[in-house]
């Protein structure tokens, strides 16, 4: 997916993601549907940890159709001893 840039003369600059080349020279602004120009910009490249990207489209992407879990999320996966010698040893 590639973000696209278009101005619509009355409402402004609004983004398009599409597919590589889906998009043309025009695209229907969201609010009015004026045939809004596209605007050619520096290329968005992504820089900084991948797991942050990740993290921030698979926001994006749940956003609107948020993804269905079988189970809550697991917390404290440190494992606890059932050794009672354990509980005699000093605590900090
Ligand atoms: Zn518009």
């Amino acid at each position: 997916m590639v973000t696209y840039s278009f101005r619509c003369r009355r409402c402004g600059d609004f983004d398009v993601r599409a597919a590589m080349g889906e998009a043309g020279s025009r695209w229907p602004c969201p609010r009015c549907g004026d045939a809004s120009a596209r605007r050619f910009t520096a290329p968005r490249l992504r820089r900084g940890d991948p797991a942050v990207w990740r993290a921030m489209e698979s926001a994006e992407r749940t956003a609107e159709q948020p993804g269905v879990v079988s189970a809550p999320p697991r917390s404290g996966t440190t494992r606890v001893s059932r050794d009672p010698r354990h509980a005699r040893l000093p605590r900090p």
